[in-house]
């Protein structure tokens, strides 16, 4: 099983997903193992009965675990272990988010340090020499 390279998961005490594993496998659902993983993160219970997550973000089942990056037009197609932000900056909307392998996600992300550190075209023309006037 591949594991994601970003996962922040809350500790847990006990979990509720091996019972949701065992409901869907009584309906003739067979979860793949990564599917199991997350279904025991995501129902993990603190010692007080509460859950431990408030909020549950997963990206990469959406888009098959696989990078949806292009080159030429055609597919990545390995498999996602990266969520990216399309945008740069704090906007975690699924919208902003893709999923990509290492390699696709690590030339991206010096592509645009690269950008960043070129210098803005001025907006202001420049100014006649004071000697030339
Ligand atoms: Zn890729």
């Amino acid at each position: 099983m591949i594991e994601p390279r970003v996962e922040n998961v809350p500790a847990y005490a006990t979990t509720a997903g091996d019972d949701a594993i065992d409901l869907a496998r009584a309906g003739g659902v067979y979860l793949d193992d990564w599917q199991q993983r997350v279904l025991r993160q995501i129902l993990g219970e603190r010692p007080d009965d509460k859950w431990a997550s408030s909020t549950v973000g997963l990206l990469v089942p959406r888009q098959n675990g696989k990078c949806v990056a292009e080159d030429d037009g055609v597919r990545c197609g390995e498999a996602a272990t990266d969520v990216d932000h399309k945008r740069r900056g704090d906007d975690h909307r699924e919208s902003n988010l893709q999923s990509l392998c290492g390699w696709h996600h690590a030339r991206k992300t010096a592509k645009e340090a690269s950008e960043a550190r070129r210098p803005r075209p001025s907006a202001r023309p420049p100014e006649a020499h004071p000697g030339l006037r």
